[in-house]
């Protein structure tokens, strides 16, 4: 629990009470959704589900599935990883009660999971020296080698990631809108109060979104027949390259929801890594004045801004009660929340942490404090 002051709260819902622009937090466990819901998040903006896969118990299952020769292999691994998701979701429903979730599927790239080469090479002439070189564990390792060499590519922030992963093996995504609704109609069948939005990473395409809407709602009619009941939720995407921007109009046929991916946005549309984000080649092109300020901290309309009031413009055309909110690193810098602010987003989600900053920048931003 925070210990803010009874001033400092007054101060917070006071500041609230003057803003337009909600803010969320970004959080992946349910100790994470307690802390943002007592900073006063209005909601999830962004669950990224493969730090769910990161934990120590999870790994080996998560290992195995990438290994997988055979699709039943795949489904199997799939399955205990399903049982472990659910839990989560039911952990940071609960924490979030009555209140929206926003759940990404699985973003990163699937190599990101195995033990590196090296390590693994390290580990099988370890066990051929024992004369081990035929036991399971070598046969293992070898086709986890080979798996880590196919999976390998010169640029995996460009590569098979996001929804590009949830299109070629349809049954890890299958297998996480499962566990969200498995979560969902459990906790609705006790009377909680559940909004679950499902959210897809770096769609690019009509045809990417179609077919993962199309999924989930396939999955959704299931349980709701299930429930006897209508699940309240949303599917929709996050913009995150630069396509998606252009062709929002396209995408807010089948999403309800955009949520602007600006780590990954302004890396793609400066052309600039987001790992050196902080470091000091930036800082010194802001200092001679080649850039105003980091394209990374601060949103403005020349670069990525620019992107994003087309995807509001082009997306509010098609449905014109979209829910646009913002979940990149953008959402707790004040400048870059003030901007949010006159583009009419609906929420900021930011880490729980930033959140009352957050919310007095959104204030501030109403009154015109900050630009
Ligand atoms: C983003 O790209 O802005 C984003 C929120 O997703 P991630 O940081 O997980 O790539
Ligand atoms: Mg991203």
């Amino acid at each position: 629990q925070p210990s803010f002051s009874d001033d400092f709260r007054e101060l917070l819902d006071y500041a609230d009470g003057l803003s337009r622009l909600e803010v969320w937090a970004n959080g992946d466990t349910p100790e994470d959704a307690q802390r943002a819901r007592s900073f006063g998040a209005r909601g999830i903006g962004l669950c990224r589900t493969e730090h769910m896969f990161m934990q120590a118990d999870r790994l080996p299952v998560m290992q195995e599935m990438v290994a997988s020769v055979t699709k039943e292999e795949r489904i199997e691994a799939l399955s205990k990883l399903k049982v472990m998701q659910k839990e989560d979701f039911v952990g940071i429903f609960r924490a979030m009660e009555g209140l929206p979730v926003t759940v990404r599927l699985l973003d990163p790239p699937l190599h990101e999971f195995l033990p590196k080469v090296p390590e693994m090479r390290e580990r099988l002439e370890a066990l051929e020296a024992e004369g081990k070189g035929d036991g399971p564990e070598a046969r293992k390792i070898r086709v986890l080698i080979q798996r880590a060499e196919s999976l390998k590519e010169a640029n995996p922030m460009l590569g098979f990631r996001g929804c590009r992963l949830g299109i070629i093996y349809p049954e890890i995504y299958e297998m996480q809108v499962e566990a969200i609704f498995e979560a969902t109609v459990e906790l609705m069948s006790q009377g909680v109060q559940v909004y679950p939005d499902i959210m897809m990473p770096l769609v690019g395409t009509k045809e990417e979104m179609r077919r993962l809407r199309e999924m989930v709602d396939s999955k959704a009619k299931e349980f709701e027949a299930r429930l006897g009941g209508e699940i309240p939720y949303m599917v929709g995407t996050m913009i995150e390259v630069p396509r998606a921007a252009l062709v929002a109009g396209e995408l807010a046929e089948d999403a309800e929801f955009f949520s602007f991916g600006t780590n990954d946005l302004t890396q793609t549309t400066f052309g600039y890594s987001r790992d050196d984000a902080e470091g000091k080649f930036l800082a010194e092109y802001v200092r001679i004045h080649v850039l105003p300020d980091n394209p990374f901290h601060v949103l403005d309309r020349s670069g990525v801004g620019r992107l994003m009031e087309l995807a509001v413009r082009e997306g509010r055309q098609t449905r014109p009660d979209i829910q646009i909110g913002i979940c990149g690193e953008h959402g707790g810098n004040p400048k870059s929340i003030a901007f949010c602010h006159k583009l009419g987003l609906k929420y900021v989600s930011c880490s729980p942490f930033r959140v009352p900053v957050a919310r007095l920048a959104a204030a501030h931003a109403a009154l015109g404090l900050i630009d």
